[in-house]
């Protein structure tokens, strides 16, 4: 699962803030919670496809927090979807998007399945699907709004192939009836019990989506043990009487909620325009929760950096500018034939490890800062010659980066 943030403005833009809405992108749908102006802008930003959005979630009707959902909406149409769309939110957004489409005269091409919640709702499951539910919940804001909480039901067990062929398993459909709890019994009466073979349940990711809310229970309901809360912090504490005020949290709330709750991570967003550094945010959380970090435009969250395989490909180059191989000196690469203007192809961390995997990029880098010097550097230098060669068998296609967070660290 990746959580990638689109907009972490709260009421007005800024320069470099937008309005608020959040991606969640999870075995290739995505699932937007809110949709502020330039929502789908920020999508094609962030590489993420907009026809690949299957559910959209708004919170409440702040002309912020759903502006972006028409033009987004609109666009869907303009790409011939034909896909159903899930639009999740307080009752009358059916009637909303509805006016707008018969005021334009437009006929959607798709249909819109509607989730409208009541404002007397006291929280539950408002999507259950085969692999995940969203579980919505009333929060405490100076009008109707709704805190989301998106959980993959578990994942069963891992299999043991060895152990399943030694004690005789050899069909697939065995293999599914264990997998599915049943035990199965062989040709010669031997029974082979699935809690032999399949291992515990592995529990699924959670991401809790809380914004505009002053401090209430039920935000605490929502982030229980989740993986990541993605909290409003619109205001410092010494700004908690306007917090209080305007149905919004101070940072100081948003490291309550995370610490009641449980949250292995907690990210806070929605900040007023009149933080021109939200590091001050940041600080006064992380006194209080230290696992929390900036929601940042465009820079992608993992639940589990495993997932992060096979989806991101390294295929980024970074062009020299100087035509100097920007000083890398010795670390110069012996290609038979550089002419001068050699590309560089820049691997991803492996962020499972702390270095495996770098390429010449990264390792520049730790030149840089004398880290050759350690006990890794014949390693590093091995890494180094295999990606060359691997460079030199493909050539991968050069595309403009998207976003500056192709090499983010990890938090
Ligand atoms: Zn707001």
């Amino acid at each position: 699962m990746i959580i990638v943030p689109l907009g972490v403005a709260s009421a007005t833009p800024t320069a470099t803030r937008h309005l608020p809405s959040v991606a969640l992108w999870r075995e290739g749908t995505i699932c937007l919670f809110d949709c502020g102006e330039n929502t789908q802008m920020r999508m094609l930003q962030a590489g993420l496809k907009r026809s690949k959005v299957d559910f959209i979630f708004i919170t409440h009707f702040d002309v912020d927090h759903y502006s972006g959902l028409i033009g987004l909406l609109s666009t869907l149409q303009l790409q011939r979807r034909d896909k159903t769309l899930t639009i999740v939110g307080p009752k009358g957004i059916k009637k909303y998007v509805e006016w707008n489409f018969k005021f334009a005269e437009v006929d959607l091409t798709y249909d819109v399945n509607y989730a409208e919640i009541e404002e007397d709702f006291e929280g539950g499951k408002v999507i259950d699907e085969e692999e995940f539910y969203v579980e919505a919940r009333p929060l405490k804001h100076n009008k109707f709004c709704l805190g989301y909480r998106f959980q993959e039901k578990d994942k069963p067990g891992k299999v043991n192939a060895e152990k399943a062929e030694a004690m005789g398993i050899t069909d697939d459909w065995q293999y599914k009836d264990l997998k599915a709890g049943k035990d199965v019994e062989l040709d010669d009466g031997t029974v082979v019990e699935s809690s032999d073979i399949v291992g515990h349940p592995r529990p699924g990711d959670s991401f809790a989506y809380i914004t505009d809310t002053s401090y209430h229970p039920n935000s605490v309901k929502l982030a229980m043990n989740t993986n990541i809360l993605l909290h409003e912090a619109t205001f410092s504490e010494n700004l908690a009487d306007k917090a209080e005020e305007t149905g919004h949290s101070t940072s100081i709330d948003a490291a309550r909620v995370a610490n009641e709750a449980q949250t292995k991570l907690l990210v806070i967003t929605h900040f007023s325009a009149r933080y021109t550094n939200p590091f001050v945010l940041l600080r006064e959380a992380r006194k209080d929760f230290f696992p929390a970090w900036l929601a940042t435009e465009l820079r992608p969250i993992f639940t589990d950096p495993a997932h992060e395989k096979g989806i991101i490909q390294p295929k980024v180059y970074i062009k020299e500018i100087d035509g100097n191989s920007s000083g890398s000196g010795d670390r110069k690469p012996r290609g038979k034939s550089s002419g001068g203007k050699k590309k560089r192809f820049r691997k991803r961390k492996n962020f499972k490890g702390k270095s495996s995997g770098s390429g010449n990029y990264s390792s520049r880098r730790k030149s840089d800062s004398d880290k050759s010097k350690s006990s890794r550097s014949s390693d590093n230098y091995r890494r180094k010659k295999d990606s060359r060669d691997d460079n030199s068998e493909r050539k991968p296609r050069p595309i403009t980066p998207r976003t500056p967070f192709d090499d983010f660290d990890r938090f």
